[in-house]
């Protein structure tokens, strides 16, 4: 099956990491191998780019960019409509592959896929909606206007846990833009990043192009500080944890580029008592367990009102207790492994924190014996004082605190350095205004009766304080991936200058 799998993309046993236009067949940087988190098997062993390779890619970057830009917006959306139906081909297949790779359970995987075939039909409206604002200019027969030209080579670097989608909202945004792209994924899911590679680059081959869109896999982070470092980069969109966020966007500023950071959460829901709390109890367990807790939404604390809290914290742990854990391949199953293990032992090191913190676990709390990076999801008892509850750790821990006034459970939701996600359940008008409004939630993204994750394209996706105040996907993001040109025209014979100003020679 896995076999069958990766022909099917046209991945070998060993596999080149790095397209330029096609792929480079010996790359000369290190192996190392994609391993299945449910087994600890190697999927198959990838040739790494080194820093010559790297130039590779950039000069067909540049040289693509110099193609595409001139293509019309609407005839570059007309292509990127092909990749969506590209990707509808291929939903169930490379869904089972990030499944593969990831962890994720299957219909998480074919749900990534198919956000990417929302980027597209999004991009594809999109490209005839590029557009400018005329403005009233002051001076007589001027005409004051805005334009969008494409930027340039835009370098994209993602995480693990969305291998496939995140580079959709970046790499789909970017081409409708006139850019091209050089992605460097994680090393966790090098196998997803070369069959959406070997999907894409089959349609833009059929329409005459072929350094749209590239990839540089490379050995640890050295491709992502290639890019980082790149003058010829106008755009660096970084899709990862704080620490790599502070790292990139360090690097990047140092050259005055752009940067786009959509960096880690630690996402709250309030539950006040007003709650529908069936509809609280899945909002709250998909949000917390699902994707094993590897979402950058994932709920990571939960404020329960002090009058509801027994009676809802016995609802949820016997939710926990029904969850299905296992190979995320079979139908049922609710919860796959984590990553890798080193992701499980950072589980772990958090859990015995949070104890000698003066947390106690209600819930799970233990690794699953036997292959794979299996874990229990976790709800630890806790208080807005412990220190472990300021930082994400990445995996099904949740973090249950009751509140009694609902000014302080907005206080605890904003009281820690990520602003990525937060959520209210409650059927008060009053108390939804309250968290919407400005002295309500901080975060980038605020809901009312659904939970923390599981955002749609549609909307900007991103977060501030330090989750990175980047905003990706739809909405005006494209306007990121472009360069905004203000012009004014004198259609006039006279030239009066703008606040008045006189300058008679
Ligand atoms: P990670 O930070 O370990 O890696 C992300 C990418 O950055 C990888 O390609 C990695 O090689 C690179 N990288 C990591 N450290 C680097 C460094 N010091 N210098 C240069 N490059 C570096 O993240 P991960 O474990 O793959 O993913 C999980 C993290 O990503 C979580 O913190 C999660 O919240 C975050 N995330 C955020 C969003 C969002 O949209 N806000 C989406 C997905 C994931």
């Amino acid at each position: 099956m896995i076999t069958e799998l990766l022909e099917k993309f046209g991945i070998h046993h060993t596999h080149s990491g790095v397209y330029a236009g096609d792929w480079i067949t010996k790359p000369e940087g290190m192996e190392f191998d994609s391993i299945n988190p449910s087994d600890g098997k190697c999927i198959a062993t990838i040739m790494s780019g080194t820093k010559n390779n790297y130039e590779q890619v950039m000069a067909m970057a540049e040289e693509g960019f110099k193609k595409w830009r001139g293509v019309p917006a609407p005839k570059r959306g007309e292509i990127i409509r092909q990749i969506g139906i590209a990707l509808r081909k291929n939903k169930k297949d490379l869904g089972l592959l990030i499944t593969l790779e990831t962890g994720k359970i299957l219909s998480e995987g074919q749900g990534e896929v198919q956000e990417m075939i929302d980027m597209c039909d999004f991009a594809t409206g999109l490209s005839r909606q590029l557009h400018g604002l005329t403005i009233a200019s002051e001076r007589k027969d001027h005409r004051l206007f805005e334009q969008w030209h494409p930027l340039g080579v835009v370098g994209i670097i993602s995480a693990f846990n969305f291998p496939a989608a995140v580079w959709a909202w970046n790499a789909i945004l970017a081409a409708i833009c006139g850019d091209t792209s050089v992605w460097k994924p994680s090393n966790h899911t090098p196998i997803t990043s070369i069959a959406v590679i070997n999907i894409v680059a089959l349609v833009m081959k059929s329409n005459g192009y072929e350094n749209v869109f590239s990839l540089c896999i490379s050995e640890g982070h050295l491709a992502a500080e290639w890019i980082a470092d790149d003058k010829r980069i106008p755009l660096v969109s970084a899709t990862g944890s704080c620490e790599m966020g502070k790292a990139i966007g360090v690097k990047v500023c140092q050259r005055l580029g752009r940067s786009l950071l959509e960096l880690g959460g630690n996402n709250a829901a309030i539950i006040s008592p007003s709650a529908n709390l069936d509809l609280a109890l899945r909002g709250v367990v998909f949000a917390a367990v699902g994707t094993a807790g590897q979402r950058c939404t994932t709920l990571r604390r939960l404020f329960v009102h002090d009058s509801i809290e027994n009676m809802f914290m016995e609802k949820l742990c016997n939710a926990y207790g029904n969850v299905t854990i296992g190979n995320p391949w079979e139908e049922g199953v609710l919860m796959g492994p984590l990553i890798s293990v080193d992701a499980v032992e950072k589980m772990m090191h958090a859990i015995e924190e949070a104890k000698k913190q003066g947390g106690k676990v209600l819930a799970g709390g233990n690794r699953i014996s036997g292959i794979g990076n299996f874990v229990e999801p976790t709800i630890i008892l806790a208080n807005p004082e412990m220190p472990i509850i300021q930082q994400e750790t990445f995996a099904p821990i949740l973090y249950v605190m009751p509140y009694h006034h609902l000014g302080d459970a907005i206080q605890f939701n904003n009281g820690v350095p990520q602003g990525l996600s937060s959520a209210i359940f409650t059927d008060s008008v009053g108390e939804a205004e309250q968290f919407l409004s400005y002295r309500g939630s901080d975060c980038g993204i605020a809901n009312v009766n659904i939970g923390t994750s599981g955002a749609e394209i549609g909307g900007a996706f991103g977060g501030e304080k330090e989750t990175g105040g980047g905003r990706e996907s739809g909405s005006d993001c494209w306007k990121t991936y472009m360069r905004r040109q203000t012009c004014t025209i004198n259609g006039g014979d006279q030239l009066p200058l703008a606040q008045g100003v006189h300058f008679d020679l």
